[in-house]
């Protein structure tokens, strides 16, 4: 039996991950491609976007696959391996908190997968101030470090010689000399159906018990059936902790109450008309590092924000 080729698709919150892999699903051909999805937060957004372009999704959430619930990883890596029609591609969605090469070491732990990449994406716009961070930005530096490709997402938002001094921003700290720009996540292929080798790493070190995350990073969600009025759940977004790393989620707009795919990065709020989903439910999962009060004034800030029947 040959090993079925593993890729780990890795980066920090918001960078871009679910948009590359819906990507390379949309462009996947013959091919059988299993997806893991691991998100931090209780409710698998992601999970739900992918599912427009594949039912083979495995869901992890509530966690990272790489410590806190890296048994449940190891569980269903054994489940894919162990099928009779084993897939020809397991692509791993790490969230955006976790070590990329930490998962990519786990995967391999079953001697049934073969490492065929580990791709990093990286915001270009946020990634200056991910790394200066005192607490995220040690982990935004393990991906870029352990990547064996780069995809410097969001490049249309820059112009060239800020361009290039990206570039050389994620030269300096990556070992893989592998770094494409993209816009819309849209990297070339052969990033995820080529094998490319693996850029040597120093911490060998396997222990996946051992949480990575800084203590103060957590989550919550939200859920409401009200409807919500789009500007003032903006307003309530933008009023939220500073703390706030990422939220995303579905949520159902004003009168005609339809379905909505919401991503906010930083200061970004996108939301956009999404098929991905037909709950009756708005579901908004928060990621940050939150103070104990976060969560009430979160859930305020959105109560305000619903529309009465
Ligand atoms: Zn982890």
């Amino acid at each position: 039996m040959s090993a079925i080729p593993l890729v780990v698709i890795g980066g920090y919150l918001g960078a871009g991950k679910t948009t590359l892999l819906n990507h390379v699903l949309s462009h996947a051909g013959s091919r059988r491609i299993t997806v893991l999805v691991n998100d931090f937060g209780s409710i698998n957004i992601d999970a739900s976007l992918i599912r427009q372009r594949t039912d083979d999704v495995i869901n992890l959430e509530n966690g990272c696959v790489c410590c806190s619930i890296g048994g449940r990883l190891v569980e269903a890596l054994l489940a894919v391996s162990a099928r009779p029609d084993a897939p020809d591609l397991l692509i791993i969605e790490a969230s955006g908190v976790s070590d990329p090469v930490r998962i990519a070491q786990i995967g391999l732990l079953d001697r049934a997968f073969r490492l065929d990449g580990i791709v990093v994406l990286v915001d270009a716009e946020r990634v200056e101030s991910t790394l200066a961070d005192p607490y995220v930005g040690d982990i935004a530096r393990r991906q870029i470090e352990g990547a064996s490709a780069i995809v410097l997402n969001k490049m249309d938002l820059f112009s060239e010689p800020s361009r290039e001094a990206l570039v050389a921003r994620v030269e300096a700290l990556a070992r893989s000399r592998i770094i494409v720009q993209a816009t819309h996540a849209a990297a070339p292929l052969d990033l995820i159906f080529d094998r490319h080798v693996m850029p040597a790493r120093d911490t060998g070190a396997l222990t996946p018990s051992v949480s990575h995350t800084p203590r103060e990073l957590g989550s919550f969600s939200i859920a409401t059936d009200a409807r919500l009025s789009r500007k003032k759940l903006k307003e309530a977004l933008q009023s939220v902790s500073a703390k706030l790393l990422r939220a995303k989620g579905f949520v159902r707009l004003e009168s005609d109450g339809a379905s909505h795919e919401l991503h906010v990065v930083g200061n970004r709020v996108m939301i956009s008309a999404s098929s991905a989903r037909s709950g009756a439910q708005s579901q908004i999962v928060f990621i940050g590092m939150f103070d104990r009060n976060d969560e009430a004034q979160a859930r305020a800030a959105l109560k305000a924000a619903e529309i009465s029947t």
